[in-house]
């Protein structure tokens, strides 16, 4: 049917997810039949049936699970190279023409595609030791792939020239910025948007069943929807953007790009709001790239960038969009004198700051800052502790599928965790935290809470500027509602449309 609709080809799946692998691993098939006896006899019997159905002259591929990370029965590194070899030799009715080496297996669902906290590339010596025996064994006729977080181009082609495979998959590389072919082909490679790996919206093995789209790129998943934001508009204007977060960054530069004269104030020191200093939390650091994408972006097409300068309405004229980001949230919980509360981004922002001794981080959220920030301190040696109200720490990583993972880095780092807890008040000698189900108090000696709690919108600029007859003003992101940098930037780049 596949062939029948067009396709150059059929893959077989034999990695993570996939009934085939199941039948080649010591892990799952504990059969004592011929299915057991050569745990190899169902991929080659669906390859054979497979390459009789399309002919000789279609593709054949294989995606293997080269490391099922379950080293005690499951498919190894050391083991993969040789299987792989058998499998690309072995169809009677003629070789496959592609593998490709992935990881994973039932004991390591967020190992496929991981965020951040796992370097790029991480298939990359695996499939190196791959590609060679499969290459004596098929004397080259069989290509190797390559995946696993292999999101930047200069990877991607070091893999090629350096032997390690003959073809590289960039999945959520092309979620990120689907022009990147077309960049990479016309010398503007430095013009792709990044990846952040951040994972939070192109999670596939999702329940919710979301559409698959990229925190920088909201056009990505609605192509059929929306229209693409870098079309002309039908009337130049003069706008001022205040603001330089995301979403401002992202004003900005659709509406530079649709011919609007566009200049920039942000009030601090550099360009990138809250995500600079979310990016400073572990495995984070790949969201600096996505602003500093933006900034450079602005500054290619012409957006005059003001940074160090605190706009007052009276600066302000004709058409504004406000971009400046949350304000802290309220503290439900009482803070007793001596008490010490520091905010989270204060705390990722400058932990050398903060007291000597145990910090207790209040994590109402359960969102990537908390348990970035504990991760942070306990590399820095600071006996960590972190509450939530959920009944697991770090609930909302559940989206990016990080939930597992985060709370076994936490464990292994010796961060305490205490969930199902409120945190009732905070003394000069510590916390006071309370069971939500049971009301019983726990003293918690520590030096310094810090809040990563909700923040709340900032609407003291927009709501004066909506007084100005002068101005036409609308608002974008945190300051109307804070949520993710997806929401920043969608807004921003909506607001940059609706001028015209
Ligand atoms: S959501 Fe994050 S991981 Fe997914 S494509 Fe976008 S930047 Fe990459």
């Amino acid at each position: 049917m596949a062939v029948q609709s067009g396709c150059d080809g059929v893959e077989i799946n034999a990695g993570q997810y996939s009934l085939v692998r199941q039948f080649l691993s010591g892990l799952t098939n504990q059969r004592s039949d011929q299915w057991g006896g050569d745990r190899r006899l169902f991929l080659t019997q669906v390859l054979t049936a497979v390459r009789s159905a399309i002919g000789p002259e279609k593709l054949l591929a294989v995606r293997l699970s080269c490391d099922e990370l379950a080293p005690w029965a499951g498919i190894t590194p050391e083991q993969a190279p040789e299987l792989a070899a058998e499998i690309a030799h072995e169809p009677q009715e003629g070789p496959i023409d592609l593998l490709t080496v992935v990881r994973g297996s039932i004991y390591s669902v967020s190992a496929t595609r991981p965020g951040g906290h796992t370097p790029p590339g991480f298939n990359l010596e695996l499939s190196r030791a791959v590609r060679e025996q499969v290459r004596l064994a098929t004397s080259n006729r069989v290509a190797v792939a390559v995946q696993g977080s292999i999101v930047d181009v200069a990877q991607a082609e070091w893999a090629l020239t350096d032997g390690i495979a003959d073809a590289v998959e960039m999945t959520r590389a092309q979620i990120s910025d689907a022009q990147l072919v077309s960049k990479l082909r016309s010398g503007t490679a430095a013009r792709i948007r990044p990846c952040t790996l951040s994972n939070q919206k192109s999670q596939v093995r999702d329940n919710r069943n979301p559409i698959v789209t990229a925190l920088g790129d909201p056009l990505s998943g609605y192509e059929t929807k929306d229209a693409p934001p870098e079309t002309a508009a039908a009337h130049r204007v003069e706008l001022t953007v205040v603001g330089g977060g995301p979403g401002g960054l992202e004003a900005a530069r659709v509406a530079a790009i649709r011919g609007h004269q566009v200049r920039l104030f942000e009030a601090s020191d550099s360009f990138g709001g809250m995500v600079r200093v979310a990016a400073k939390g572990p495995g984070w650091d790949r969201l600096a790239l996505l602003v500093d994408w933006l900034e450079a972006e602005c500054r290619i097409e012409g957006v005059e960038l003001i940074n160090n300068h605190r706009v007052t309405p009276g600066e302000l004229n004709g058409h504004v969009i406000v971009a400046v980001g949350g304000r802290e949230g309220l503290r439900a919980y009482e803070q007793q004198p001596g008490s010490v509360v520091r905010t989270a981004a204060e705390a990722l922002d400058d932990p050398e700051s903060l007291p000597q001794g145990a910090v207790l981080i209040w994590d109402p959220i359960g969102g990537p800052i908390g348990v970035a920030l504990a991760e942070l301190l306990a590399e820095r040696g600071v006996e960590v502790h972190i509450a939530t109200q959920d009944n697991i720490v770090g609930n909302e990583l559940a989206r990016s599928g990080d939930l597992a993972p985060a709370n076994a880095r936490l464990l292994q780092a010796g961060v305490h965790l205490h969930p199902r807890m409120l945190l009732r008040s905070v003394s000069a000698e510590g916390a006071t935290l309370e069971d939500r189900f049971s009301a019983q108090r726990q003293e918690l000696p520590v030096a310094v809470v810090i809040d990563a709690g909700h923040r709340l919108p900032n609407d003291a600029l927009g709501l004066e500027l909506a007084d100005v007859a002068r101005v036409q003003a609308s608002s974008v992101g945190d300051c109307v509602a804070p949520r993710t940098i997806y929401e920043a930037i969608l807004e921003g780049r909506r607001a940059a449309i609706a001028l015209g």
